[in-house]
């Protein structure tokens, strides 16, 4: 399987959204397994309140790329929603992924927060010859602002890039998560949902 990890040691960050999204549409190009390995359990939460047809599983335990090595050969794609805080379950989820997506509100505090878990990154990158891959996606951007500069400097000094495709802040996200589904399912021609296809199209071309 291609298994991309949603990491960000700060909670509230977006790991969870972008991870539903993500794991939903890529639903369309294999079977897919959204992997919640917060012991909070939001993304079984979500998966209990609606009927996605998506499969979740937790595994909340630093045993993580272990046992995912037991279980994922079924899937295509295996997305992990990342424990927030939990250092352990961090670099487990550093070990499982191919790719890592590092969700990041457009604010460099969020953006600053973020260097213990890039070290972890760039140590495993540089034990295995420079997997997995990983990029910043700036999340609950503000429309009709342009952050986007500011951001791409600060995220320099870190040796990641920064996506150019951008999640926007909209109530569509948190409407969709409330009633267990996702943007794309409420309405497919919404702009939430175009982010989302955009994102998913660039996560499909770097496995291509
Ligand atoms: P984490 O899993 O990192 O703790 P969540 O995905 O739970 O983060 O998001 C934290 C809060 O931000 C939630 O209230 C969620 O509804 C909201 N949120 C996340 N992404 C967006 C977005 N793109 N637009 C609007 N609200 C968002
Ligand atoms: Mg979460």
């Amino acid at each position: 399987p291609n298994v991309i990890a949603i990491l960000n040691p700060k909670g509230g960050s977006g790991k969870t959204t972008l991870a539903i999204h993500l794991a939903y549409a890529l639903k369309e190009h294999g079977r897919t397994l959204l992997v919640d390995a917060d012991i909070q359990g939001s993304a079984r939460d979500w998966s209990a309140a609606g009927a996605s047809g998506l499969p979740v599983i937790g595994l909340d335990r630093p045993t993580l790329d272990r046992e995912l090595q037991a279980i994922g050969g079924d899937y295509q794609w295996i997305v992990i929603d990342g424990a927030s805080k939990v250092e352990k379950m961090v670099a487990s989820g550093v070990k499982a992924a191919d790719m890592i997506l590092i969700p990041v509100q457009p604010s460099a505090l969020d953006l600053w927060a973020c260097a213990p878990l890039v070290d972890v990154i760039q140590a495993r990158q540089q034990a295995t010859d420079g997997r997995p891959a990983a990029a910043f996606v700036v999340v609950r951007a503000k429309k009709n602002t342009s952050i986007a500069r500011e951001m791409r400097r600060a995220v320099e000094g870190y040796g990641l890039p920064l996506l150019t495709h951008t999640i926007y802040d909209r109530t569509l996200y948190a409407r969709a998560i409330t009633e267990g589904t996702t943007v794309q399912a409420m309405d497919a021609a919404s702009e939430a949902a175009n982010e989302i296809r955009l994102l998913t199209n660039r996560v499909l071309e770097a496995f291509d």
